[in-house]
């Protein structure tokens, strides 16, 4: 299915646009670590350069990732774009950078992971549920285990030798390390 995502450079004399649909299947097959769903539609607007090629990504849609909050899923809208460059050389090179060299022979460069990652690097630092949206079970045993914490807490200041169970000494050290 991501070979569907290969563009076949050579065949472009001016300009070329490619159009995709990033679902669930794509998401699933590209093993997204972050993102498990989504309805985006993708355009690459590829144009011929004098040395290189200049791939104009644009992703618009939705995604369904990890509520901050409650830890369930939420749909989150997502909308960007980004420029790439590609030029032939003699093996592919993908730096990370903006800069793509793909074998000359070869002619071609896939856009599938580009594509993956101009949605991924687009999804908000934080992202959570619209008030009153999240997951009611979800925050409930959250709040539970946060309020056995701080019981824990008090349990300690008012009466040292009053311990209880150690696990929970480490829980504390973990977070009084934060
Ligand atoms: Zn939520």
């Amino acid at each position: 299915m991501l070979e569907n995502f290969e563009i076949d450079l050579k065949a472009i004399e001016d300009e070329g646009v490619f159009s995709y649909s990033l679902d669930d299947a794509f998401f699933k097959e590209i093993d997204a670590q972050d993102i498990s769903g989504g309805q985006v539609e993708a355009q690459v607007i590829v144009k011929k350069m004098s040395a290189s090629y200049e791939l104009g990504l644009h992703v618009n849609g939705v995604i369904t990732i990890l509520c901050d909050r409650c830890l369930d899923d939420m749909i989150q809208p997502i909308e960007a774009d980004t420029v790439l460059k590609v030029k032939f050389g003699p093996s592919y090179k993908d730096d990370g950078d903006d800069l793509i060299i793909v074998p000359e022979e070869l002619g071609k460069v896939n856009v599938a992971w580009f594509l993956y990652e101009v949605v991924a690097l687009s999804i908000p630092i934080q992202h959570v549920h619209e008030p009153g949206k999240c997951n009611e079970e979800m925050m409930k045993i959250l709040k539970e285990h946060s309020g056995q914490f701080l019981e824990d807490e008090n349990n300690v200041v008012n009466n040292d030798s009053n311990m209880t169970d150690p696990r929970w000494n480490d829980l504390k050290k973990l977070l009084n390390n934060n």
